[in-house]
């Protein structure tokens, strides 16, 4: 069964189409990125499958149910942002804890899940500290960790590693792949960004002007790309 899965969705704001039917099935699971230049709709995507926003059109499914009257909390999903959104004030560990916390589950829980995240992470050390003394990168991770604690069917990554320096970038990359193979959970992660995409991804999804282009694996869209877009981004210049 498809854990997401979308059907025709549109998205419109004014005259624009910024989505203009996209169809996916994502598995249980599998990793799929999301690829295509600034401005192309990923973001917009991401908080379709959040709830942070509706589609015009078509329908989105999570765990094979309709959500289009399902609020945000409860759609089984994790988003990380672009900006991490991290709370100034708070310590790493609250701010890893502030989902559980509001959700008032009891502190064992709570603890037992950041120490646990904290530990996937290799943040531990850094549990009792505000996000301002940490750098770009350990700052993006307690992001992640933030995502983790809520234990999420699906996790939502919105270009997660655009802020950091290159070296971090290619780091994280790998990082990111270990992630997936150590939760074994779904994720959609989008990104600008063809290497990235072509190391994380069981599927890749090309996306230009709202549109899908291609949707295969990364060998696949790399050797037989379907169109001079595809081919130019993806960077065999069939
Ligand atoms: P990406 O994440 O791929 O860079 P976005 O999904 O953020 O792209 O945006 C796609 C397009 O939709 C852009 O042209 C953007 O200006 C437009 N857009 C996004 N959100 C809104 C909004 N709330 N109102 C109007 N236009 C928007
Ligand atoms: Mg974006």
């Amino acid at each position: 069964m498809a854990v997401v899965e979308l059907s025709g969705v549109s998205k419109r704001f004014g005259e624009t189409a910024v989505l203009d039917r996209v169809d996916l099935r994502v598995e249980d699971g599998e990793a799929v990125v999301f690829v295509g230049p600034s401005g192309c709709g990923k973001s917009t995507l991401l908080r379709l499958i959040a709830g942070l926003d509706d589609p015009t059109d078509g329908a989105i499914a999570i765990g094979g149910r309709d959500v289009s009257d399902v609020s945000p909390a409860e759609r089984g999903v994790a988003m990380v942002f672009q900006s991490y959104a991290l709370y100034p004030h708070l310590s790493v560990y609250e701010n890893m804890a502030f989902a559980l916390r509001l959700a008032k589950r009891p502190q064992a829980e709570v603890d037992q899940a950041v120490r646990a995240a904290a530990e996937v992470l290799s943040i531990s050390h850094l549990l009792d500290r505000k996000p301002k003394a940490l750098s770009g990168g350990q700052r993006q991770r307690v992001a992640i960790g933030r995502a983790i604690v809520r234990s999420p069917e699906v996790f939502l990554f919105d270009e997660p590693l655009s802020n950091l320096d290159a070296e971090l970038r290619g780091r994280m990359r790998y990082e990111f792949a270990r992630l997936h193979q150590q939760l074994g959970r779904t994720m959609i992660y989008v990104t600008h960004d063809q290497v990235e995409a072509m190391t994380l991804a069981d599927r890749i999804v090309v996306l230009s002007g709202g549109r899908v282009q291609q949707v295969g694996a990364p060998m696949e869209l790399y050797q037989r790309p379907v169109n001079r877009f595809v081919a130019g981004f993806i960077g065999n210049p069939a």
